[in-house]
């Protein structure tokens, strides 16, 4: 205000390039939006200076945004700029393609105009105004988009079976319970733009049937937490959710629960058992959520990243969300790129794209004189996969043929100061820790894995105890109960499986 220029400072969400923060952007009328990387408190009155001087701060700079609408690349504003490289053609961006993290760092995610200003809540009008439910699960089916969360389930097969179930009250869920070490993009999502995820879960209600729906988000996400809470406030004032939404007949609650941290909430059955107020404890299905789940009741459940696919597939249409990706995997993933990589951040690539341009084109490589050794995908149930395999695809098939997961989208970068042993040692102590105990295959089972494994890495393992390792693993995968128990040994078993040397010389150490 004393430097009397006439400017409006507002809060985003996150763009997504985490290595670059503290990052600012400037939006003049009829200009290319600016983004400024690292930005300090001497750039930001150098950035004030340029506005009194009509001038151009170039220090700092990181990219232009010409077109705000990313689903089009339509570049509204004039060339003046060509010599400030446009946001896609800087090595972070390059080549992602933003479609659930298109508004992300360009709305103020406490302000539902914001969101209405880019179109949001128009996908719900036209589901409500133009489509039956049954055309909005056959769009869902048809755009072949799977389930975020890791499984990869077809989510338009879900919702049919769920809109087919008969029942007086049906719920629908979001899983914002993302526990992964490393994974954060539930978190971004939900922090920068929520209103897409109620969106989503407008229109999956009236697809479904249900009348109430419940944001499972873990209390350890306050911000994701409060902007959530604020922004169904903000919708229920503007008639878009509670009672007879847009003036039909449709009504729709949403509320949020807090979850209490347990990583194993993240399953279905044990984030029901928890919003039911009882311990957060996996049961055998059948039955399955969608015939017998909150209450007793049938419930669709869904991750964050799921539903916020929905809207954009209702608006441009399935055969639009199927040109991205690949025929078995459809549409974009997120994933958080973290661990020794230059460029840490947020990256949404088109399922399909290979491991290599997610770790070298977008990352950068480590950044240092060290060699990138392999990545760990699927949060502490995933694998970890050697250099030697970085042209695979990403998608839910190809990452399984490895014995690693897609899960709900975390990559850890590691080079070749890790050493593979310890980093199987330290994801298998966290799931032996967050074993819920019920099945002895993994409660026990687990815990007996770690104690080898804590013996080799101190180097006072044998030969035997590498192949009790093995043969353990195996069964504690193939009788847990749930998904937790089942895919716990993939760290230990993808090690041992690409990095057995490794272990050999923590043995030979002993002699
Ligand atoms: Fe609990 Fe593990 Fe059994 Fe799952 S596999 S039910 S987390 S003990």
């Amino acid at each position: 205000a004393d430097t009397g220029v006439n400017c409006q400072l507002k809060q985003t969400g996150c763009f997504g390039f985490c290595a670059g923060e503290p990052l600012v952007m400037l939006y003049q009328p009829n200009r290319p939006l600016l983004v400024y990387s690292k930005v300090d408190e001497k750039d930001a009155s150098h950035i004030i200076d340029s506005l009194i001087k009509n001038k151009v701060y170039l220090k700092k700079i990181l990219c232009r945004i010409d077109e705000w609408d990313f689903l089009t690349s339509e570049v509204k504003f004039g060339t003046d700029y060509t010599d400030i490289p446009h946001w896609n053609e800087t090595p972070f961006f390059k080549g992602q393609t933003k479609i659930v993290l298109r508004h992300t760092g360009l709305i103020d995610p406490e302000k539902i105009l914001d969101y209405i200003a880019i179109g949001g809540y128009r996908a719900l009008a036209k589901v409500l105004t133009n489509m039956q439910p049954t055309d909005v699960v056959d769009e869902v089916l048809a755009s072949r988009l799977r389930g975020r969360g890791g499984a990869g389930f077809p989510t338009g097969t879900k919702w049919s079976i769920m809109q087919k179930a008969q029942a007086d009250q049906k719920y629908i869920i979001c899983n914002a319970d993302e526990g992964d070490p490393g994974a954060y993009m539930n978190r971004n999502e939900i922090e920068s733009d929520p209103h897409m995820l109620i969106e989503g879960m407008l229109i999956g209600a009236y697809a479904m049937g249900a009348s109430e729906g419940i944001a499972y988000v873990r209390a350890e996400y306050p911000l994701a937490v409060k902007r959530l809470k604020a922004a169904i406030e903000q919708a229920t004032a503007m008639k878009l959710l509670g009672n007879n939404i847009l003036g039909t007949n449709f009504s729709f609650n949403l509320e949020v629960v807090e979850g209490a941290g347990a990583f194993v909430c993240g399953e279905e059955t044990a984030l029901i058992a928890s919003i039911e107020g009882k311990a957060g404890r996996p049961m055998p299905r059948p039955p399955y959520p969608a015939q017998k789940g909150l209450y007793g009741k049938p419930t669709n459940i869904n991750n964050v990243e799921t539903w916020c696919n929905i809207p954009v597939i209702i608006e441009k249409g399935s055969e639009w969300f199927k040109q991205t990706g690949t025929e078995k995997s459809s549409g974009t993933k997120v994933f958080s790129l973290v661990g020794k990589v230059k460029n840490t951040g947020l990256v949404e690539l088109p399922l399909g794209s290979t491991i290599e341009q997610f770790v070298f084109n977008i990352g950068e490589g480590t950044g240092t004189s060290k060699r990138v050794k392999a990545v760990q995908t699927g949060g502490p149930s995933g694998g970890c996969i050697p250099l030697e395999y970085f042209s695979t695809p990403v998608d839910y098939e190809s990452l399984a043929s490895l014995g690693a997961i897609m899960g709900s989208g975390g990559m850890v970068v590691m080079d070749q100061d890790n050493c593979m042993v310890d980093v199987a040692r330290y994801f298998l102590e966290f799931n032996s820790a967050e074993s819920c105990g019920k099945c002895t295959p993994c409660r026990e089972g687990l815990a007996q894995a770690l104690a080898i494994l804590t013996k080799i890495t101190k180097g006072e393992g044998t030969h035997e105890d590498l192949t009790l390792l093995e043969q353990l693993s195996q069964t504690i995968r193939d009788t847990s109960i749930c998904a937790l128990g089942q895919t716990a040994p993939n760290p230990i078993l993808t090690t041992l499986k690409y990095f057995r040397n490794e272990y050999e010389e923590h043995i030979r150490e002993k002699r």
